[in-house]
């Protein structure tokens, strides 16, 4: 079964689209403002994807990083439109040769589509407002985030999704993380345009919020193994038992891997 569900929030349309019925982290929602088109969508829903492609002509494909939910379907709609994505210097090489999905990504996104984007501009435009791209790391290397300052939205890639984390994958990093958010959030925005949890209001208080829990927790976890606790251990105590997302995934996504990551935050930098 495919999840459909349609957005609108003054000329914003989205769709989210998914194979698997799971709630927000087993969906995702393709933007169009105007012209443009932000993410691309999961490969397997091309079928859903591709009508709303279809409904009006487009201009811009903005690609926010490589993961194969936001990029899966960015060489089909250049195939079928003849527009070439745009995407972050990263995410060029990344979808050039292709990359390794693990078995349960591969179970709810489908595989990676192989794309041909091209360098992001110096003077990026949504229709006629200025777009700025913030370069925001953690969640993935080559992950960039678009603000509108004038309308004060923010296309927030992964960089939100919710005021807190219980997961991390393993290729992901929390002081980058932490870096990208304090960053984003000495911007002006007050929307969030989530691609998983949909449109958040109160955006620069929501994204606040999920910088002071990863302080905090890792705060907490840093005093744990100070006092000599293991992972496995700490990891209960913060986050409780190891679910089965972690156990599935080999702890590709799991909780331990987020208390690990937070045992390398540097607190001085990050006030809690
Ligand atoms: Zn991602």
């Amino acid at each position: 079964m495919s999840v459909m569900q349609r957005y609108q929030h003054r000329d914003l349309v989205g769709l989210r689209v998914g194979r698997v019925n799971l709630g927000i982290n087993t969906s995702f929602i393709v933007y169009r403002l105007g012209d443009t088109i932000i993410d691309s969508g999961p490969s397997n829903q091309w079928k859903y994807v591709k009508p709303f492609i279809e409904s009006r002509p487009l201009e811009q494909l903005l690609l926010t990083h490589h993961h194969e939910d936001h990029s899966g379907n960015a060489g089909a709609i250049h195939q079928l439109t003849g527009i070439q994505p745009n995407a972050p210097a990263l995410t060029i090489d990344i979808l050039k040769r292709g990359f390794k999905i693990p078995p349960m990504q591969r179970f709810i996104w489908g595989r990676c589509g192989l794309a041909d984007a091209q360098p992001l501009s110096d003077d990026i435009r949504i229709g006629t407002e200025k777009t700025k791209a913030l370069f925001t790391p953690g969640h993935a290397k080559d992950m960039t985030c678009y603000l509108m300052e004038d309308r004060g939205w923010l296309f927030s890639a992964d960089l939100y999704i919710a005021n807190y984390l219980k997961l991390l994958r393993s290729d992901e990093s929390i002081p980058l993380l932490l870096d990208s958010i304090r960053f984003t959030l000495s911007h002006d925005f007050d929307t969030i345009l989530c691609p998983h949890r949909g449109i958040v209001e109160n955006g620069q208080q929501k994204l606040g919020e999920k910088y002071d829990y990863l302080t905090n927790l890792a705060e907490q976890a840093q005093t744990l193994n100070a006092q000599g606790l293991g992972l496995k251990e700490m990891t209960t105590r913060l986050l409780g038992k190891e679910g089965a997302m972690g156990v599935l995934s080999r702890y590709n996504f799991s909780k331990r891997n987020l208390v690990a990551s937070c045992l390398d935050v540097d607190l001085k930098q990050h006030q809690v």
